[in-house]
């Protein structure tokens, strides 16, 4: 049985590469039957915060990456906060001591004497990676105030909890050897490890926390990104599924998931790609699941949602004209407020010509008498008002959107009609021809 884990350190928001590490570790264990863990790595009091580990967890929970054992989850190798550990590596060091491997300085401090001998990373990602015998100094893995150092508890809890393959960052493979080294030391079997190519910005610097795109939380949740077009997207970033398309599942994510087409090289983030992921994704949504995403946006731009149906249907007739469900609110509110402005040039284009307020009146008097009110009765309506004054349905058709809606573009004019009812097409009209 495979056992992988995403092991942050919560000094930060969950930030996109730690996401897709997260991601890969996640699809290996979903395709293989494995076990997913979440390992805290919180040693480092003066770094790391519970407010980080939680907005940790809730990025993975947004992007839907459920994780088997670990906060919340529970599990048999628990503690998963390494910070409750201190007593399971208190006893690893002891076993390092029996074995002869660490020595005590004067100040306290206790250091690990490394093998000397070359050390081969097998790496999935990267292929066999040679490192000569080190000539750096022995390392300290237990500080002088007894708290223990990165390389240590890592690989402690990587042996305790039984890893069979450890995904993560490249950064990291520079150190692999010293972990080896420990694993050798506690005499046990190194893990498979697949270091993962870096995700850099468009330009080829390296990301950073300020950079576009980086921080999950701010830059995906808060900005009206679909959790499924974010993970779809961040797989593409150092791997390519071996199928036609790029819109892919879960599922078939999962299916197609093999660690040995993870590219060999960084990948570069594209904003622009991603927000063409979510128009996909956003475009195939139902009514309901599209006002869900983007009900707290409507809400938080002061619109109330009154009616449920009828805001399903409004913010799905722009779904075309969005990628971002933060867009929505600028396309709709009209739909939840008669005292909406009117854009400037549509004003000027309301008074441009004199038989304009004819018009509308011939579309309000064809409205009135409507008694049943369809999108096809009020396509119907308009035509015959714009034929009444031997004018094109297309003269009609943007004045009655001014007037509905205030702006010059939007969904269908008898969609608009439809959805706000038929006196508030009448009020409506009544409103913007008292403007002139
Ligand atoms: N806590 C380490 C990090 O955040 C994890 C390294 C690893 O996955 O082994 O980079």
């Amino acid at each position: 049985m495979t056992r992988v884990r995403f092991a942050p350190s919560p000094t930060g928001d969950l930030h996109v590469g730690g996401a897709r590490t997260a991601l890969f570790n996640w699809l290996f264990a979903r395709k293989t039957g494995g076990t997913f863990i979440l390992r805290v790595e919180d040693t480092d009091g003066a770094r790391n915060t519970e407010e980080a580990a939680q907005g940790i967890l809730k990025g993975l929970r947004w992007l839907g990456l459920d994780w088997d054992e670990g906060p919340d989850a529970g599990g048999d190798y628990g503690p998963y906060f390494q910070s409750q550990r201190k007593a399971i590596y208190d006893a690893y060091l002891a076993k390092l001591d029996a074995a002869g491997r660490v020595y005590t300085e004067e100040n306290g401090a206790v250091r690990f004497k490394f093998s000397r001998t070359p050390i081969t990373v097998h790496d999935l990602v990267c292929g066999d990676v040679a490192f000569a015998a080190t000539e750096e100094p022995d390392m300290t893995v237990r500080r002088p105030d007894g708290s223990y150092i990165f390389h240590f508890v890592n690989v402690v809890d990587d042996i305790e909890m039984k890893m069979t393959h450890v995904f993560r960052g490249e950064d990291h493979l520079s150190n692999t050897w010293k972990h080896i080294d420990l694993f050798n030391a506690f005499g046990t079997t190194p893990p498979t490890y697949a270091h993962i190519p870096l995700i850099l910005n468009p330009d080829g610097t390296k990301m950073s926390k300020r950079d576009e795109g980086s921080a999950v939380e701010k830059s995906y949740m808060n900005e009206g990104f679909l959790p499924d077009a974010v993970f779809n997207y961040l797989c593409l970033l150092g791997w390519t599924p071996r199928t036609e398309g790029e819109k892919l599942s879960r599922e078939a994510l999962t299916n197609l998931f093999d660690p040995a087409e993870i590219h060999n090289a960084n990948a570069r983030f594209d904003m622009d790609k991603c927000k063409w992921f979510n128009a996909q994704y956003l475009r195939a949504l139902s009514p309901e699941a599209l006002l869900a995403g983007c009900r707290r946006f409507i809400e938080a731009a002061g619109y109330e949602i009154k009616d449920d149906v009828m805001a399903a249907a409004a913010v799905f007739s722009v779904k075309e004209k969005v990628s971002l469900l933060t867009e929505i609110p600028a396309w709709v509110h009209y739909f939840f407020r008669s005292d909406y402005t009117y854009e400037n040039d549509v004003l000027l284009k309301l008074k441009a010509k004199p038989e304009n307020a004819g018009l509308l009146e011939a579309a309000a008097a064809g409205f009135l008498s409507l008694a049943e009110w369809t999108e096809a009765s009020i396509q119907l309506a308009i035509e015959d008002a714009a034929k009444s004054l031997a004018a094109k349905p297309g003269a009609l058709m943007p004045l009655l959107r001014y007037a509905l809606s205030g702006q010059s573009r939007g969904p269908g004019v008898n969609t608009i009609a439809h959805l706000i009812g038929q006196e508030s097409t009448l009020q409506r009209i009544e409103r913007t021809l008292a403007l002139n």
